[in-house]
């Protein structure tokens, strides 16, 4: 049950790289951070970090990087250890079921080494505690034997420096997340900001994209550069199979439509989530979990793939009762929102208590 959970979301984080575009996606990743587009406080922020941490001559603070899939963590993190010219060790939360998994890795570490634990809020308990104490002291505890014969040896690890990324940032325990020295906070990027990832992309993959395309695309891109490079891989299909080859506006519009992509960049499970709280819930209040059910999905899914969009869209308010359509969404289902809806368009609540005060 467990297994099967942790599987279909792992799917789901997973699920806008399609199967095969994997060795393309790893040719589409920024190499350094000059090259790493938008998110320009996290930007400035870890450069001062490794800057400074490259003057002392010693291994940086370990670095926390939240934020929903596919915003550039893993990138980020395969550009620190470029940057500090040191070796990346990947691993993920889910691969760290026994603290012996997490001694292994640690006791392979070489002086310096970047280690990556992706899903970082996913890891097992007792690794996570061998954690505290390595991202500290640089030394781990191996336990040896059971019951009142075990024995606990001690063991050195060279001084490294941790990089987690996670989804659910407050997923993470108290002790663990004090322990990192700078937490980057990714956003979603803007759509001028996916302009210049797609334009890039266009340029690595040899595909002829036209301005307005990729206005278009990034435009319905939900914020995002991983779902930005796969609708310009689909779009490119499109456009070979269908059209001459050239990415104009027309053929971009064409393709998206074939991809169920809507106007605003809401994919089929956006759809349905926000169509099963307006229609199947009158809008809400209703908790994420029941959600997730109507739509048959795992709530995971639906509260850190889908949610996040949707609330930064406008269209979800998260309420202490549970989730809450908003004007926006009943509007984007083509609906009329009830009379008398808390929560309405930016637009609509800004006028309200103005007119009404004045
Ligand atoms: P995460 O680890 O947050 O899920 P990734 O680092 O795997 O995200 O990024 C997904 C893809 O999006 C990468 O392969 C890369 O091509 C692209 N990407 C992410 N951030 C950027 C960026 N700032 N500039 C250019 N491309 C990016």
């Amino acid at each position: 049950m467990e297994d099967d959970y942790t599987n279909s979301l792992e799917e789901a984080l997973r699920a806008s790289v399609v199967p095969g575009d994997g060795d393309v996606e790893s040719g589409l990743r920024p190499k350094n951070l000059d090259d790493f587009i938008g998110q320009p406080r996290v930007r400035e922020q870890l450069k001062l970090v490794l800057e400074s941490a490259i003057q002392r001559g010693s291994a940086p603070d370990h670095i926390l990087m939240s934020g929903p899939p596919g915003l550039g963590k893993t990138s980020l993190a395969m550009i620190i250890a470029t940057e500090l010219g040191t070796a990346l060790r990947m691993t993920s939360g889910p691969a760290l079921e026994r603290a012996g998994d997490l001694a292994a890795m640690l006791s392979n570490l070489v002086e310096g080494d970047v280690l990556f634990i992706d899903e970082i809020h996913r890891m097992a308990r007792p690794a996570e505690e061998m954690l505290y104490l390595a991202m500290e002291d640089f030394r781990v505890d191996v336990i040896v034997g059971k019951g009142p014969g075990a024995t606990s040896i001690p063991l050195d690890v060279a001084p490294f420096t941790l990089v987690g990324a996670t989804t659910r940032s407050g997923a993470l325990t108290g002790p663990l997340r004090d322990r990192f020295g700078f937490t980057a906070h990714m956003d979603f990027y803007d759509p001028s900001e996916l302009e210049l990832v797609l334009t890039r992309s266009a340029r690595i993959l040899g595909v002829d994209l036209q301005g307005k395309a990729a206005h278009e695309i990034a435009r319905r891109s939900r914020g995002t550069p991983r779902i930005a490079n796969r609708l310009l891989r689909r779009v490119r299909d499109y456009a070979e199979v269908r059209a001459d080859g050239i990415v104009t506006v027309d053929v971009a519009r064409a393709a998206l439509a074939v991809y169920d992509v809507d106007e605003v960049g809401l994919d089929r499970l956006d759809r349905a989530v926000l169509g099963a709280l307006v229609r199947g819930f009158n809008g809400g209040p209703v908790g994420v979990s029941t959600l997730a059910v109507a739509v048959g999905e795992e709530p995971g899914t639906v509260e850190e793939v889908c949610e996040p969009f949707l609330v930064r869209a406008g269209m979800i308010a998260r309420t202490p009762r549970g989730r809450v359509a908003t004007a926006a969404a009943w509007e984007h289902l083509g609906l009329t929102p009830p009379e008398g809806l808390l929560y309405g368009s930016l637009e609509v609540r800004a006028v309200e208590p103005a007119a009404e005060s004045g």
